[in-house]
């Protein structure tokens, strides 16, 4: 009796952008000394805006990375200002000790109670960069209140993040083409209703437009080359597995694209590679003859 596993299904990607640039940022929790505000973890904060961010600033070509969550303490910066004054986010990015990445091409992004004693203002940066080429950067900084994560019931406003960061990066709501609902940058944009509505999927909100995606890349300062690679990544498409006590199991991918290779295990835990199919247009065919002598074993793809 053989007993056959297939590991790391899934459905077909599509519309994959080539990455080759990152954005870094510094997420820090503001703390009253009773409540801290902000995702309560490196994960919440993935669930609620980074795999957005990604997805969003991935028709542009770039990573979002976010550096580990800082906390700090602070009763003068729960609730900040846009303008100036004691507690506006400007004070807060030139006050020290309050998680300020040493890197000055890192962005700072604090979440905080409050912006403007506003339960609608979700967001703000504390400096767009000129598009005149002139820019000198004494500061930087993003605000992010309570509400872009309670509001639709608990649901964040996932794209917030994503939406200050263009502001970090040169945009506005209006120039580059930024008017229209489905744009990112435009003030009237509705938050998607996770991550399946955001483009190039579902309604396609937060969009980018050829102008956008030029600026973006041109600020150098903050926005740094790395490796390309593909997002979202490549996966199998697995399907028609069969055992035969004659020829054995088999099982068909029709991901196509890159190299895979083919593992095999006997407890989940160790894994050799069986073999390496080379790139192919319509996927393969995978056969194992041995294993009508085998009790048990387990099969995965990988990419690459
Ligand atoms: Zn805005």
């Amino acid at each position: 009796m053989c007993l056959v596993l297939i590991l790391l299904t899934g459905t077909a990607a599509h519309a994959q952008f080539t990455i080759d640039h990152q954005v870094t940022i510094r997420p820090i929790r503001i703390s009253d000394g009773t409540t801290t505000r902000g995702p309560s973890s490196d994960s919440s904060l993935r669930t609620a805006f980074g795999d957005a961010a990604n997805k969003i600033w991935a028709q542009a070509g770039l990573d979002i990375y976010f550096l580990p969550l800082e906390t700090v303490t602070s009763s003068t910066f729960n609730n900040v200002t846009s303008g100036t004054g004691i507690n506006s986010i400007s004070s807060l990015s030139s006050a020290g000790g309050l998680g300020q990445s040493t890197d000055i091409h890192v962005i700072n992004l604090w979440f905080v109670n409050q912006i403007n004693s506003s339960a609608n203002i979700l967001g703000v940066t504390l400096q767009s960069i000129p598009t005149d080429g002139t820019f000198t950067l004494t500061q930087n900084g993003i605000v992010i209140a309570n509400i872009a994560l309670t509001r639709n019931g608990g649901k964040s406003a996932s794209d917030t993040i994503a939406h200050e960061i263009g502001h970090s990066l040169g945009l506005n709501h209006t120039a580059f083409g930024a008017l229209g609902q489905l744009n990112l940058m435009s003030s009237t944009t509705y938050p998607p209703r996770g991550m399946p509505d955001i483009y190039p999927d579902g309604g396609e909100y937060d969009q980018l437009t050829q102008a956008q995606i030029s600026q973006v890349r041109s600020v150098s300062f903050f926005v740094r080359p790395v490796t390309p690679f593909k997002y979202p990544p490549e996966i199998p498409i697995l399907s028609n597995s069969q055992f035969s006590i004659v020829s054995g199991f088999r099982f068909t991918d029709t991901h196509a694209g890159e190299a895979c290779t083919v593992e095999v295990s006997n407890d989940l835990k160790i894994w050799t590679s069986y073999f390496v199919y080379p790139p192919a247009v319509g996927g393969f065919e995978f056969l194992d003859p041995s294993s009508t002598n085998l009790s048990m074993r387990f099969y995965r793809v990988r990419i690459p």
